[in-house]
Formats: structure tokens, sequence, C-alpha cells
């Protein structure tokens, strides 16, 4: 990737999005492309091939997604896997119409099967069943990642998907419904805090165990991975890759990306407490589901390549916290 190179990223308003166009332009890359939702609908065939046929990328981050917390996915299963579909296949397939060099396509730990030993590799992909609560939206993330994949076997194209961990960082929803459990419980308690209240409720048993990831820390992973040396690259999708016993054959592109440790659900509101300066109680509702038990992921493929993550859970829940309550003009409904 050159700095000169068109470089197209799709959900450049998204977390994952916009974080990909801030690290790409802090490393100097100079000819981003990005299009609101309103400008270019990705889920419209025609006008993704009319988009590619007219910009012609040189690259693509592929970071445009339907995606939400455990309660979206429950709720609104027929748009999770519609919309995902229907945006991951507009660009994959322009993309290789368009002979786009390198694309990097995101998943998510969710694809993997509910009970993954743990931690999780990569070719655990396909080897029991999914977690029901986000079941849609894996499996439509799962067909993306398979699509990559018979793109690079039957058109030799250099597609790469990579699994980050549950992702959280500046600019993330913080509706109560639809949003993941750290935007979510950051905004619980600091209006426990302001409003002076005793507890807080923390969905599910407070005992399942996730692994956290800033957002800046993936953006940057997946910007080192688009800039690898071509043979670096090739040999990422290459014999070296990851086999995947129960797949199709060769070497699945695909790459975790994680921040190696994990921690329980009550564990992090304790520490959302601590970051707020909340001094209530946490109480645990069990009539909302839990989900998974456990999603830590085996990241030591790309910790191997030389990239680790940086920012750890406590200081980036600080980051994400002065972010709520310094630049969001967040006022209580
Ligand atoms: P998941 O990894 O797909 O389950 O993503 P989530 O971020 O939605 O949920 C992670 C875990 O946090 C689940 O066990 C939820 O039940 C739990 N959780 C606790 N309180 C909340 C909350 O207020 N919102 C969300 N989204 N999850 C919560």
């Amino acid at each position: 990737m050159d700095k000169d190179d068109k470089i197209y990223v799709a959900g450049h308003r998204g977390l994952v999005g916009s974080a990909i166009v801030l690290n790409l332009e802090q490393k100097g890359y100079r000819n981003l492309l990005v299009r609101t939702h309103a400008e270019l609908d990705l889920t419209r065939q025609e006008a993704v091939e009319a988009f590619f046929a007219d910009e012609k990328p040189d690259h693509v981050f592929l970071a445009a997604a339907k995606a939400g917390g455990i309660y979206a996915n429950n709720t609104y299963p027929a748009e999770f896997i519609r919309d995902n579909l229907m945006i991951q296949t507009n660009i994959i397939h322009e993309a290789y119409r368009n002979n786009v060099r390198r694309l990097l396509y995101l998943g998510s730990s969710c694809i993997y099967p509910k009970f993954a030993p743990q931690p999780i590799k990569e070719e655990y992909l396909l080897n029991g069943p999914l977690e029901p609560t986000n079941r849609p939206y894996a499996l439509a993330k799962i067909a993306g990642i398979e699509m990559c994949w018979s793109y690079n076997r039957q058109y030799g194209t250099q597609y790469l998907a990579v699994m980050p961990a549950n992702l959280y960082g500046p600019g993330d929803s913080y509706d109560l419904n639809n949003s993941h459990v750290i935007p979510a419980l950051i905004r619980k308690v600091h209006e426990a805090k302001v409003d002076g209240a005793t507890t807080v409720t923390v969905w599910g048993s407070g005992t399942p165990r996730r692994e956290f990831l800033y957002s800046d820390d993936l953006a940057d992973a997946c910007v080192f991975l688009m800039s690898l040396r071509d043979d670096e690259y090739a040999k990422l999708l290459g014999r070296s890759g990851t086999r995947v016993e129960s797949g199709a054959p060769g070497f699945a592109p695909l790459l975790n990306i994680g921040a190696g440790v994990d921690v329980a659900i009550g564990e992090l509101a304790e520490m959302i407490k601590q970051v707020a300066g909340y001094t209530g109680e946490i109480v645990f509702d069990t009539s909302k589901p839990d989900g998974t038990p456990r999603k830590l992921m085996d990241s030591s493929r790309i910790n191997a390549m030389g990239w680790k993550r940086r920012i750890m859970l406590r200081e980036g829940l600080c980051r994400v916290y002065s972010n709520f309550i310094g630049h969001c003009n967040y006022k209580k409904p």
C-alpha cells in the first residue's frame, strides 16, 4: 500500500472505520475514499457497481456492517443477516471485478463455535454450533470469510479476513438496548452517579468472560497488515496460512486480532464504576441472556508478526469515559 494509492474505507463513520481513517491519516496516506450511507447504500448492488467502476480503488477496508450488542442481535435477526450479506457480497464482488489489489474484511470473534476451546485458534472455525443470540450475524460473517477464501482460490485475489475481539472506543453507540456492553455500562453507571441511584443493573450473571480491544488498536493492526510487503502478505494468505480441517481445501485467509486477556462482565462493571467514580452497587438481571460463556482468542499469529495491542483495558475505559462526558454533549433523556 503506497501513500498515494486510492484506499476505500467502507463504513468510515463506524467504530472501526473511523479509527482506520484516523490511523491511515496519521501514517501519511493521502488518497482516502469514503462515502456516507446517504451517498452510497452498500446494500444496493447497482449503486456499489457504479461506485467501484467510477472510483477504481486500489485497496479496500471492508468495515461497513450492521453491528450491535446481544439485545440488538436477538431482536433484529433478519436485518443482521440480510444487511451484512448484501454489503459484503456487493463489495467483495466489485472489488474483484475492478482489480482491487488488497481487501481487508472485518469479521468478529462471534464466528467461532459457542464452546470453542480457549483461547480460540483460527482453525476452530466451523468446528461446532454457534451461539444462538448472534447466529444470523455470525453466519453472514462466516459467508464473507468463505467468499474471500473462494475468490482467492478461484480468481487469485488477495483478500484477508480479520477477526477482532469485542471492540470498544470513542464514538460508539450508547443506545441502552442496542449497544455493546462497555458503552451500555458506561452510560448506566454515569446516569446512576448523576441521579444518585444506589444500584446499577447489569444483564446476565456477570460471569461470562470477554476479551476487549480498543478500536485504535484494531485500526493499527489493520493498517499494519495492509501495508505488509508483498512477500509477507502473500505468505499470510498462502501455504503458511490457517488450515481449517472442516472447511474448504487450502488455507483460510483468517487472522485473529485480540488483546490476549479477558475479563468477567462482573469485573468489567467494577472497573467502570471506578473509572466513573460511582460508589453504588452492581445488581445482576439473570432474566437477560449471558451469550457465549467465554470468548478469548489466540492472537499468537499476528503477535509473531510483530504486532501487539497497546491500550490496556483500564486506560481504554478512561479514554472512552472522558470522550462520553467531554464530547458527546450527553444529556440525560
Ligand atoms: P456479545 O459478546 O455478543 O455477547 O456482546 P455484548 O457486548 O452485547 O455482551 C457481552 C456480555 O455483557 C453479555 O454476557 C451480556 O449479557 C453482558 N451485559 C451486561 N450488561 C449489558 C448491557 O447493559 N448491554 C449489553 N449489550 N450487554 C450487557
